[in-house]
Formats: structure tokens, sequence, C-alpha cells
């Protein structure tokens, strides 16, 4: 049995991408750029794909820029829009604090650079009111990003009302869509979208291929120099086999989108309902506004790797949820932002489903995490503490 459960680490290609993708390494193999016939068809390849990707999220075909993936377009969004500040004294930049680090330490560099940058708390559900942001908003603030759903918790967040509070008020909005494409209605115009991030692994597309939308009259500062593609904005050779399967697959997610979300929604509900059912165990995230394939628990007492390893041993494929930074033993920054104590930071385990997974695979998992879970309980000096009244419990 091989169950994976890991889909907000990346996905499987779907067929369709594939499919799309094997003549543009067979035999349309021509450069964009050459003037000859064999660039020609490429570059036409290239700028339907443009229009078809535009078309998905409510673009303008030339609103679309290819990128190496989702961090290189959370990169060229956030340094543009500072970039684009500074030029009218402008460096006041509204972010949250559980944002991906392709975001943070973007912020990061530019705070070195004397940048003023406001981390909204996101309370212990997740999520951000758009209130928040309104009321953070100044003469100065160049720029608000704000990603759409979080990659950990699987929170979506209000993003149209965020969007239409940074109309109102002037300031350029950048959200990280990287988690919500595929999942979630997208529509740059309507929801007052300046700048926005998609990745195609997240997607069952390819990886190391994304897209960065720009509304018409921004301007982008470049992060890769050399020559003229993407209209002179991002250098490099287009990776056309990478964006036709990027192309096949967002058209493919968004097509299938409310079917799948009717059955992720019902998998990931029992799921919850069952997990929930194992003694101090929380679910983190906002229970409603919910990515529909984001199951995200913590285990009072355990020790997420472990559970991780045990998981996979009986052919489960899952994640800690990044509940520690890899490579250190501090609690993620998202785990943080939720206000739990670092005690209980270990205990972390996220389910990220597909529609390819199947009711009999969720009903193995309901089986096996409680088993799992009082096993290692039961190994622990700690817990027993808990049991005996020695020590307190934290989570109910
Ligand atoms: C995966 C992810 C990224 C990074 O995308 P890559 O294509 O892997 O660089 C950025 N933001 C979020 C929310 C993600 O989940």
């Amino acid at each position: 049995m091989e169950i994976y459960v890991d889909n907000a680490a990346t996905t499987k290609m779907s067929k369709t991408a594939i499919n799309a993708m094997l003549p543009f390494m067979e035999s349309i193999y021509g450069n964009p750029s050459s003037l000859h016939s064999k660039g020609q068809i490429a570059a036409e390849h290239l700028l339907n794909s443009r229009e078809r990707i535009a078309k998905c999220i409510g673009a303008e075909t030339n609103e679309i820029y290819f990128t190496s993936g989702g961090s290189e377009a959370d990169n060229q969004a956030i340094i543009s829009a500072a970039r684009n500040g500074a030029r009218r004294n402008k460096k006041h930049i509204i972010s949250t604090a559980f944002e991906h680090h392709a975001v943070l330490h973007t912020l990061k560099k530019l705070e070195k650079e004397g940048f003023e940058i406001e981390l909204l708390p996101v309370g212990k559900k997740g999520t951000i009111n758009p209130e928040q942001v309104k009321n953070a908003i100044r003469e100065d603030t160049c720029l608000v990003t704000i990603m759409y759903a979080n990659n950990e918790i699987g929170s979506i967040l209000p993003i149209s009302e965020i969007g239409a509070v940074c109309k109102e008020k002037g300031v350029i909005f950048h959200t990280d869509a990287v988690q919500a494409a595929g999942h979630v209605h997208i529509n740059v115009k309507e929801q007052n979208i300046d700048l926005l991030s998609l990745s195609a692994h997240k997607f069952h597309g390819p990886k190391g291929i994304g897209v960065l939308y720009a509304r018409k009259g921004i301007i982008l500062t470049n992060i890769i120099e050399g020559g003229a593609q993407e209209r002179g904005k991002r250098a490099g050779t287009e990776n056309l086999p990478a964006i036709m399967g990027m192309a096949a697959a967002l058209e493919e997610a968004v097509e299938n989108m409310d079917e799948n979300a009717k059955k992720l929604t019902r998998l990931r509900d029992k799921l919850i309902t069952e997990l929930s059912k194992i003694p101090h165990s929380t679910l983190n995230g906002d229970p409603i506004n919910r990515l529909p394939s984001n199951i995200h628990f913590i285990f009072e007492g355990i020790e997420g790797e472990s559970l991780l390893l045990l998981l996979d041993a009986k052919g489960i494929c899952a994640s800690s949820g990044s509940a520690c930074t890899s490579g250190s033993l501090d609690p993620s920054h998202v785990f943080l932002s939720i206000g739990h104590p670092h005690e209980i930071a270990h205990g972390s385990v996220r389910l990220s489903l597909s529609e390819e997974n199947t009711e009999e695979e969720i009903d193995y998992i309901i089986n096996t995490v409680p088993e799992i879970v009082s096993y290692l309980r039961n190994m622990s000096p700690l817990w027993r503490d808990k049991v005996n009244g020695i020590k307190p419990f934290i989570l109910n």
C-alpha cells in the first residue's frame, strides 16, 4: 500500500500535463526567440499557453510572466512593489506572520535595506480580518502581500475583501496563490489583485515552472538579467515543455475544480471527524474557510517526526507541516503564529489530499493514525506523567 497525502509539498503530474509536454521535448524544440520556422512555431505555442493561463485567472495575456516557480514569482512581485514604493518614498510593507519563506525571507532582505515590515498576527484560527489590513495601511504603505491559502494549516484568507481594501486605499496588493490555484476560484480583476504568484507543481503540473501575474501598469524589477524574454522582465530561454504542461494542468484543475472540491471536502471532513476523536488533539487552521485538501492536527505528547516515520512504514506519505524548521529544533513560524506553546509544537501532522485519493485510503489512514499515536504516547515517560496527573495536559 502506498498512500500519498503530501500534496501541499508537491503533486504527481497529471497524464494531461505529461502528454502536453512530450511533443515539446521530441519535435517542437525550437527556441521561441529564433526567427526560423521552428522557432516561430515554438513562439506561437508560447503565446497560446500564455493566453490559456491568463484566461484561467481572469488576466490579460500580456500580464502573465513565466518564472522558475512560486518562489521566484514571490521574490519578483515583492521586490518590484518595493522598488516602485521607494521611488515615491513609500517604504512600509504589510504582510502576515505565516507567509511562505519565499515571501518572509524577501521581506527580511528589504528590512535590511531600510523598509519597514509589519507582519499582521493571524490569531488562533490562522486567518486575517480585512479590517486588520485597513487599519494597518498608512500614507507610506507601498505593498500589502498576503497569501491566498496557507500551505501548512490550510486556512483560506479573505482575498477579495483585502483586495477591495487595497484598491480603496491605492496600495499595491500581491497574493501568493500557490496553494489556492486549482482549489479555489481566482479572478484577478474581480478580486482587485495587482500581483499574484502560481507554481505548476502544486496543481499536477511540472516542477520548476511558475507564473507571476502583474497588472498592466505595474513596473516589474528584473531578478534575472539577460535576454529580452518575457517582454524584457525575465531573462532566460523559456522552458516551453514545462510551460505547456503547466497550461494543460491549470486548465484541467480549473475545469474540474468544483467537482474535485466536493469530493475532497467530503474526504477531508471524514478524516477531521475521525481524527478529532483522538484524545488531546486539535485541528489547526480555519475550520470553515479551509482548503478542501488540508488536514492539520496536533497530537499532544508525541514527536511529529516519529509519527511520520511510522506512517511511512505503513505506506502513508505525510508531512509534519514543517512543525520544525528543517535542520533545527525550533517550531515553525506558522505554528508559533497561531499561538501554540513550544511544548506541543513537535506533535503536528499535515495530510494534504488530492482528488486521486480514494475512500479506502482515507479509511486506512483513519485506522492507522490513532494506533500509532497511542503507541508513541505509551512509550513516552512525559505522557505517563500527564496521565498520572503529575504534569498537566495542554490540549483539552
Ligand atoms: C510551494 C510554495 C511556494 C514555492 O513554490 P516553488 O514553485 O516550489 O518555488 C511558495 N508559496 C507557497 C504558499 C507554497 O506552497
